[in-house]
């Protein structure tokens, strides 16, 4: 079947849900998709996970690693025929995850945190295991039918009960979850793939211990926790079968440490940053002046900032359009929104439409907004403010100066900036993590960088031991 048709079968199928009910179980069932739906379905997620996530490519060594390890690995599985991609991700989250079809993602966080290729190809075979043994593929295909509109109009949800995820909304797009049985066959499968790929199998019950020493709670608790339950089951298993001890030494492999060398580490200034309450988004040029003690959030892509009560919203992200009138026309296109006074005007140089609104909330009571879009460069910057009908006047001056802050990044030392990035260095003689941390040799705390290392705070490391530190350069 040509891949076109092929692509509007499976759209026709997603559309007609195809999940019956079990007579016996009275549980819904859904048909295993074949490989090839399986691919389509995989390269369609793989395309949204790379529009939120893009490869990091800064240290190329680190990801062609990833890229050569996850060959082996997808050379050594039951399904070597499937378009296999192994990507090293720009995200500071230790993350690791996979989307069916062979499309597999490692985290340069989760990278920072392991000391040797053998360690990394164990993170990559469990991955592997949830492709080759299918799993996630029928939770791949009712999500894609469920697929919510994304964007705007998720900004603008009557209720303001979406705005406050922007972290969450990576979490929910693609990260499969998986049951404790798919988790525990993932694992055997990865036992099996590293053996037949000549790596030391220590290093799956090895990589447990790394993964579990990182905090597990607030907002630096890993994702890779909440994807990948029972870390101290699943160590326990994996030594078991491997009959190892679980307690395993830490590495700390010259060549793999050179290969991520430079690589960033921690959250990256150069995606969005704030000075007091401006916001400066250093890889697009531009800053602005959000309203002044809102709570703010930001991401890659979007920064939003919301009121002390909870209850306005303002966000400025980029749009798909070039054009503002473009970006307007289809902004009221569907007729969801009773549109206001309209304005054609320039910011920070650069020119702008805009356009009161207002809308009806579930409660009956009235939302009024503002939206302005900019052509910024190639492309038009959306800025969106929401909030009750009974406080829009109050707020609007303030709102007001916000769209009208909007300009490049004024003074170039605010554009300069970059991560932490890893730095190794050879012992000269004995040390521990705690000393290391008091000499200042690194701006990261002992905790961390006893986690980053695998190490224990006041364990002695010997002379010629290698230690990464996050510098700044
Ligand atoms: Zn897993």
């Amino acid at each position: 079947m040509p891949a076109r048709l092929r692509r509007a079968a499976v759209l026709l199928l997603l559309g007609a849900s195809a999940c019956s009910r079990n007579p016996a179980t009275g549980q819904l069932q859904f048909g295993l998709p074949s490989d090839d739906e399986e691919i389509v379905l995989g390269r369609e997620a793989d395309a949204q996970v790379r529009a939120q996530m893009p490869p990091y490519d800064e240290v190329p060594a680190a990801a062609k690693l990833v890229a050569a390890t996850g060959a082996r690995i997808a050379a050594a599985s039951e399904r070597p025929e499937l378009p296999w991609t192994f990507t090293l991700v720009d995200d500071p989250a230790v993350n690791a995850f996979a989307v069916p079809g062979g499309f597999v993602y490692v985290t340069r966080g989760l990278l920072a945190h392991l000391g040797s290729d053998d360690e990394l190809a164990a993170v990559l075979a469990h991955e592997a295991g949830h492709v080759t043994a299918r799993h996630g593929v029928v939770q791949l295909r009712k999500q894609n039918t469920a697929r919510r509109s994304v964007g705007l109009f998720r900004v603008i949800d009557p209720q303001l009960r979406h705005v406050g995820g922007i972290a969450a909304r990576t979490a929910g797009l693609a990260l499969l979850r998986y049951s404790r049985e798919d988790e525990h066959e993932a694992d055997d499968l990865a036992v099996r793939y590293v053996t037949a790929g000549g790596w030391n199998t220590a290093a799956l019950v090895r990589v447990f211990a790394v993964l579990a020493s990182l905090p597990a709670d607030g907002d630096k608790a890993p994702p890779w926790l909440s994807t990948h339950p029972d870390p101290a089951l699943r160590r326990a298993r994996t030594a078991a079968a491997l009959g190892i001890p679980e307690a395993q030494a830490p590495t700390a492999e010259p060549e793999y440490l050179a290969a991520i060398e430079g690589l960033a580490y921690g959250d990256d200034p150069r995606d969005g940053y704030l000075v007091g309450n401006v916001f400066v988004q250093p890889r697009r040029g531009f800053m602005l002046e959000l309203p002044p003690k809102w709570k703010v959030a930001h991401d890659r892509d979007q920064v939003l900032a919301i009121s002390e009560d909870e209850r306005a919203v303002f966000v400025a992200m980029p749009t798909k359009f070039t054009d503002r009138k473009a970006a307007i026309t289809d902004f009221f296109a569907d007729g969801a929104l009773t549109g206001g006074a309209a304005y054609e005007g320039v910011v920070g140089g650069f020119a702008m439409a805009s356009r009161a609104f207002a809308l009806a909330d579930d409660d009956g009571s009235t939302l009024m907004g503002l939206v302005a879009f900019v052509e910024y460069e190639q492309t038009v910057i959306a800025m969106v403010a929401l909030g009750p009908e009974a406080t829009w006047a109050a707020r609007s001056e303030l709102l007001a100066q916000s769209f009208a802050s909007f300009g490049r990044i004024s003074d170039p030392k605010l554009a300069k900036v970059g991560p932490l990035r890893i730095h190794t260095v050879v012992l000269e003689r004995a040390t521990t993590i705690d000393a290391l941390a008091a000499s200042k040799a690194t701006p990261v705390d002992a905790a961390t960088l006893a986690v980053l290392n695998g190490v224990e705070r006041s364990a002695e490391l010997p002379a010629g031991w290698s230690v990464k530190l996050p510098v700044a350069r």
